[in-house]
């Protein structure tokens, strides 16, 4: 067989807003052969060889690109699980499997911005290999942190510790020396930790050693990406020249003039914090649901005019965190850039095809869209996502996915992940013990473990 012919269905090539009401794509082993109206198919594809897929009822898009997703994080439930916990070898292998969790839920392609140890480049190099299944992967190393980014969490009498998802660098030597070593060990971008995870003021670098970071990053052809929440770090961001900046929650109008002029990409990831404010519900205090309202609500200000001033912004869902868990918030992303940001649904579309597509260096002119040559990464959709794009989240509506010209299917059943102990924080007991508690119970430890 040659091929696949994909006909009859509404077909959305993702480079713009153009939509095709009875299209066909043609997949030539892993590339996409042609795209257009379904008369007008050239009589070269209508041969023997190509199978014919009906797709009448259907959408045929791209398939997602996520621009944020931890594959090594393992849906840790804390900042202990997440840097402590569990050793690098069960991570890879977790991590493979979760992978293809993201795969059955349409992302065929995603960016891993940073993560424990050399984690999510063995994912990357095991699926180009083909011993596991996920979507094509660009990765970024440890984040290269100061004692004010996000990576440097623990108390200093701790540290970094290896095990930790950054790596922290004391003075230039040590940045350069880190860029240095991350490249060797083959990440396709460069992540700064530019800043903590609050409103503070201050970036975690100097601009001056950000401007030398990315120098150096771009020396080795690596494009930079930073986690940059505060005002300042947002604004040293966009004056080093960083490739693309997430999250921008705290960005001030200058920043954003400049972000526009400079023409740099924003990627908020507004998932984690609209996920974890609801999973928390019950138990958030009062002071920690007021700082995630705080930053949404700056970051929807300045983020929506961002939008209506023409910026690039990309999808990224974060995936990998409790809040987070793998193969179902992807999308979740767009639905939050319309609510949020004033997109409409076909905009937030474009945001994580398109527009993401930049977050895999390696790949970026081969995916993101339905264009001649590209990778044959498609989805089959029911229903139209440039109108509704909250169907993308119900794994449902995902009729077929296609990746590299193959149709994926599930490799195993999926199974219920159990979480070993020592992936876990050693948590005594949730609350205090009072001995007040004690009264009225049974005296005696027999009688004790009769009523356990
Ligand atoms: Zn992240």
């Amino acid at each position: 067989m040659t091929g696949y012919r994909f006909n009859g269905g509404r077909v959305l090539p993702c480079e713009d807003e153009t939509v095709i009401d009875r299209g066909c794509v043609v997949v030539e082993a892993d590339r996409i052969a042609w795209v257009g109206d379904a008369d007008a198919v050239p009589q070269e594809f209508m041969a023997n060889g190509y199978e014919e897929v009906d797709t009448t009822g259907f959408t045929v898009m791209p398939g997602l690109v996520d621009g944020h997703m931890h594959i090594s994080f393992g849906e840790a439930e804390s900042e202990e699980e997440l840097s402590i916990y569990t050793p690098a070898e069960y991570r890879a292998i977790r991590a493979s499997v979760d992978a293809e969790k993201a795969l059955l839920a349409g992302v065929t392609s995603s960016c891993d911005p940073g993560g424990p140890y050399s984690v999510a480049i063995a994912v990357r190099d095991a699926i180009e290999a083909g011993l596991v299944q996920g979507p094509r992967m660009a990765c970024a190393g440890r984040q290269i942190t100061t004692q004010q980014g996000i990576s440097d969490g623990f108390p200093s009498w701790i540290g970094v510790p290896e095990s930790s998802f950054g790596a922290l660098v004391r003075n230039r030597d040590e940045l350069l020396q880190e860029i240095r070593n991350e490249v060797k060990d083959g990440v396709n971008v460069i992540k700064i930790a530019g800043s903590g995870n609050s409103s503070d003021e201050y970036a975690s670098f100097r601009l001056e050693e950000l401007e030398l970071a990315v120098d150096e990053s771009h020396r080795l052809g690596r494009p930079v990406t930073i986690h940059a929440r505060s005002r300042q770090s947002v604004e040293y961001a966009a004056r080093a020249g960083v490739d693309w900046i997430m999250h921008a929650s705290y960005m001030d109008e200058p920043t954003l003039e400049m972000v526009l002029e400079k023409d740099i990409p924003l990627l908020p990831a507004m998932t984690l914090l609209v996920n974890t404010l609801e999973a928390n519900r019950a138990n958030l205090s009062p002071p920690m649901r007021d700082r995630f309202k705080r930053e949404l609500d700056a970051a929807a200000a300045i983020l929506s005019e961002a939008h209506r001033n023409g910026a690039t912004l990309i999808g990224g869902s974060e995936s990998g965190f409790a809040m987070t868990p793998y193969g179902e918030w992807h999308a979740r992303e767009m639905e939050l850039f319309v609510d949020l940001l004033g997109m409409t649904h076909f905009e937030a579309l474009l945001s994580m095809t398109r527009n993401s597509a930049i977050t895999l260096p390696q790949h970026a002119e081969q995916i993101g869209t339905l264009t001649r040559g590209k990778y044959a990464d498609l989805l089959v959709v029911e229903g139209k996502p440039d109108q509704d794009v909250t169907i993308l989240q119900d794994r449902a509506s995902i009729h077929t996915i296609v990746k590299a010209g193959s149709p994926v299917s599930p490799w195993r059943p999926a199974l219920p992940r159990m979480k070993h102990p020592f992936e876990k924080t050693h948590v005594y007991t949730p609350q205090v013990y009072r001995f007040e508690e004690r009264a009225g119970s049974s005296d005696s430890y027999a009688a004790l473990i009769s009523t356990l």
